[in-house]
């Protein structure tokens, strides 16, 4: 992960992505950034992010983005972590309600840790496993309103709503940082 760093953009930005071990973060990421799905799931040490460049109106925009890399798991995350994040992927997994519970732990850090106008785009991951949903939509929904975050529904095996998420919190960003600037 982590290549074509020096090609030309208008804006670099860090977003992050939180949430359970094993909820899908590491394969949104790889979905969004090389189009890939890991079937094999490596909890490797250590921060990893990748980049990705994308178009919004006329700007080029690099988002470097963030992952766990299974530190989630130790809860070793540390405040650098999401130091200078202007956004973040808060992922759950819609088969397992504790992913749902742990919302409000992740929710604390991103608030406590982030910048104040960070934007949150809340996930529920695996819509493909429809069968062995526990969260309903509306509650991830109601959640959403709740807390003032964006909401998807996303499967990163069937690439289901992956690039949206990414593109709806990278579109966010850049409306916020832009009127700032002005
Ligand atoms: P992380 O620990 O949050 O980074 O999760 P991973 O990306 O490593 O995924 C954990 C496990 O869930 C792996 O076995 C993946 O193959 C599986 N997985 C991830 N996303 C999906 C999805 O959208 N649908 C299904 N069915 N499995 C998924
Ligand atoms: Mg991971």
């Amino acid at each position: 992960m982590g290549d074509s760093y020096d090609e030309e953009c208008d804006y670099l930005f860090k977003a992050v992505l939180v949430g359970d071990s094993a909820v899908g973060k590491s394969n949104l990421l790889s979905r969004f950034a090389k189009n890939e799905f890991r079937l094999d799931s490596k909890p490797t040490i250590g921060v990893e992010f990748a980049y990705r460049n994308i178009k919004v109106g006329d700007k080029m925009i690099k988002a470097q983005v963030w992952d766990t890399a299974g530190q989630e798991r130790f809860r070793a995350i540390t405040s650098s972590y999401y130091r200078g994040a202007l956004g973040a992927l808060l992922v759950y997994d819609i088969t397992r309600q504790a992913t749902f519970e742990s919302l409000k732990k992740w929710l604390h850090e991103l608030r406590e840790f982030g910048s104040s106008d960070m934007v949150i785009v809340l996930v529920g991951n695996k819509v493909d496993l429809e069968i062995a949903r526990e969260v309903e939509k509306e509650d991830g929904k109601s959640l959403a309103e709740l807390e003032g975050l964006c909401f998807m529904e996303t499967s990163a095996l069937e690439n289901l709503n992956v690039e949206e998420a990414f593109l709806q919190m990278i579109t966010k960003i850049h409306e916020i940082t832009s009127q700032k600037s002005l």
